[in-house]
This record gives C-alpha cells, sequence and structure tokens, in this order.
C-alpha cells in the first residue's frame, strides 16, 4: 500500500490548490514555508529520492518548471532564490521533489 503523502496529493486524496499542473509534474506552497515564498516542484511519478531521479527527460521537465516558478514568483531579477533538494536522511518526505525559497539575500 502507499503510504505517500504527495503520492495522495496528486492523486486528489488530499485536497490541495495547485501553483502548477501537468500531466508529469505538480507545484504547491509548502505547508510549513520558511520563506515568504516556497513552493515544492514535484515530480509526479512515486521515485524514492533524489539519488533515484535517474530520468533524464523528466529531470529537463521538472528543471523547465523550477524555472517558471523562479520567473513567475519574481525571484530571478535580485530577489534571488533557492533551489534544493533534502536526501540520504536528510528528507521527511520520501517521494522526489525540489523546494523553491525565495527572496533570499546573499547572507543567507
Ligand atoms: P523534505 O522531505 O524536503 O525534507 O521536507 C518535506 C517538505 O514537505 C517539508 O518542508 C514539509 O513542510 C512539506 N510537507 C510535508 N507534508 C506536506 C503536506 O501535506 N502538504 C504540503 N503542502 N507540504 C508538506
Ligand atoms: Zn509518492
Amino acid at each position: 500500500m502507499n503510504n505517500c503523502i504527495f503520492c495522495k496529493i496528486r492523486d486528489k486524496e488530499i485536497a490541495k490548490e495547485f501553483t502548477y499542473e501537468d500531466e508529469d509534474v505538480m507545484v504547491f506552497p509548502d505547508i510549513h514555508p520558511l520563506k515568504p515564498i516556497h513552493l515544492l516542484v514535484v515530480p509526479k511519478i512515486h521515485v524514492e529520492d533524489f539519488l533515484e531521479f535517474n530520468d533524464q527527460e523528466l529531470m529537463s521537465k521538472v528543471k523547465k518548471v523550477i524555472n517558471k516558478m523562479i520567473k513567475e514568483q519574481e525571484l530571478a531579477d535580485g530577489r534571488g532564490y533557492r533551489v534544493s533538494a533534502n536526501g540520504g536522511g536528510a528528507q521527511i518526505v520520501k517521494h522526489a521533489h525540489f523546494h523553491v525559497m525565495g527572496p533570499i539575500s546573499q547572507t543567507e
């Protein structure tokens, strides 16, 4: 049985307003934002973590969505952004995803 929270969000078993969605990728705000903008960019397919996320075509799609989010949230020109992935035991949710956060200054 798949008990993955992000799979449940993908399958609409948990109601969530998506910032962006297409057939391969979904984006929604982190429930505990660390920055004023804190989005999770999540491939819909369940892949355990970053190291196992090796589908180059899908990675390229995810990268395009990350770029789009950074631009749409107006983090590209001076406000600053951070893209990150936790893994190797640092991750809470074991379904590969990327954090897009901002604004971020150079001293952070
Ligand atoms: P990580 O696995 O990247 O270390 O952390 C998972 C992130 O997902 C955390 O920042 C946490 O706040 C967020 N998160 C966990 N469960 C939910 C949820 O049900 N909804 C949303 N929007 N975010 C979640
Ligand atoms: Zn999952």
